[in-house]
């Protein structure tokens, strides 16, 4: 096991319901550190860009309307096996099938408005947190 880091943002749907400390505590209480945090609201270029891996998918317009729809709070998540834990603290992307006790089961609102976005994978961890922080803005 290895110390990672990897991305989280907790979602308009959720900053809008005034969720982010709730769901900070899910993190802290698994053993995850919160290293950064800053909460913006997203411009449609910024969103596009982050989920440009979507970009042909058939809900692409409607996933970056609902990611600038209201403020997000970006995050660099640190612990051993972050990224896989952390992907289970959220549950599966369809909180119809998430797990009991994850975040999407227990807060989203549907397969859209999910709450919470986590990297995949450590590749992908180290783009996101860039695309967000600079090195300097990381206090483990
Ligand atoms: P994740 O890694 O679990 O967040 O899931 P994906 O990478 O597959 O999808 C990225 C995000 O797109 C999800 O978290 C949802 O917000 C959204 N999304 C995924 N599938 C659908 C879908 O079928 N319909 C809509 N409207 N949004 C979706």
């Amino acid at each position: 096991m290895a110390v990672e880091r990897t991305l989280s943002i907790i979602k308009p749907d959720a900053t809008r319901r005034n969720l982010t400390g709730k769901i900070n505590a899910r993190f802290e209480e698994r053993g995850l550190r919160i290293v950064a945090q800053r909460r913006l609201k997203l411009s449609r270029d910024e969103a596009e860009r982050f989920y440009a891996v979507h970009r042909e998918r058939p809900f692409f317009k409607d996933l970056v309307a609902f990611m600038t729809s209201g403020p997000v709070v970006v995050q660099v998540l640190e612990g051993e096996s972050a990224v896989a834990l952390n992907r289970e603290i959220m549950g599966a992307t369809n909180p119809a099938s998430a797990a009991p006790g994850t975040i999407r089961k227990d807060f989203a609102e549907s397969i859209e408005a999910n709450s919470v976005h986590g990297s995949d994978s450590a590749e992908n961890a180290r783009t996101e947190v860039a695309f967000f922080f600079s090195e300097s803005e990381i206090c483990p």
